[in-house]
């Protein structure tokens, strides 16, 4: 059986997961942010063997620690989607200005696209395009779970931030209704930060998308 457990990491509390097959202990971690030696021990802790990296988006407090994790275990880095080449480029800088350690460019091992999946020791999660706060933002969806790991697109309440370069809302607002809705009302989401929810509650309270 496909399992998750998720730790915070980085001054901005950001959900990395790591979700892992509980028979042959083979696991993914999404979104890397940092902290990576309290990460490695929590890992560690399972029993698990660390086999590949998958990346939502890039910003610093999701791909701020994926280089050097990268580099460390030999682990290939999957995802994000094209979109986001500008922000992996100017890690070093997001780093600079939000005060976070040094952070390094990566070259993804393969990107993603709309449509793909990824595959842990025999189970299978669906890849979606999900742009608007990020023009290169996936979500991962493990219809075995029923469970989607959704980063910064949506969050219990809220939605993800527009404000940047290449942000747009009216995108943002189709990926979550499009993309996200049709994986079902009982699908318990992991968001970038803050607590889990389901897209069923989410589309009878939260005040950006409810209603839809
Ligand atoms: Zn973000
Ligand atoms: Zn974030």
């Amino acid at each position: 059986m496909l399992r998750y457990f998720t730790l915070p990491v980085t001054p901005f509390q950001q959900n990395c997961s790591v979700v892992y097959d509980d028979q042959t202990r083979q696991a993914a971690i999404i979104d890397p942010g940092g902290d990576l030696d309290r990460l490695l021990a929590e890992i560690d802790r399972h029993g698990l063997k660390l086999e590949q990296i998958w990346q939502t988006h890039a910003h610093i407090d999701h791909a701020g620690g994926t280089a050097e994790l990268a580099r460390r275990l030999d682990l290939p880095i999957i995802g994000p989607h094209p979109g986001d080449q500008f922000w992996i480029t100017g890690l070093p800088q997001q780093g600079a200005m939000f005060g976070f350690p040094p952070a390094e460019p990566f070259v993804p091992t393969r990107w993603l696209q709309d449509g793909d999946t990824v595959e842990l020791a025999g189970h299978v999660l669906n890849v979606r395009h999900c742009p608007g706060h990020t023009p290169g933002h996936v979500v991962f969806h493990s219809p075995e779970m029923q469970r989607a790991f959704v980063g910064d697109v949506l969050f219990a309440g809220s939605i993800g931030r527009t404000d940047f370069p290449q942000g747009n809302h009216e995108q943002l607002i189709a990926s979550i209704t499009q993309r996200l809705w049709p994986m079902g009302d009982e699908t318990v989401f992991i968001p970038g930060h803050g607590p889990e929810s389901t897209f069923g509650r989410e589309r009878q309270t939260n005040p950006y998308v409810g209603g839809t």
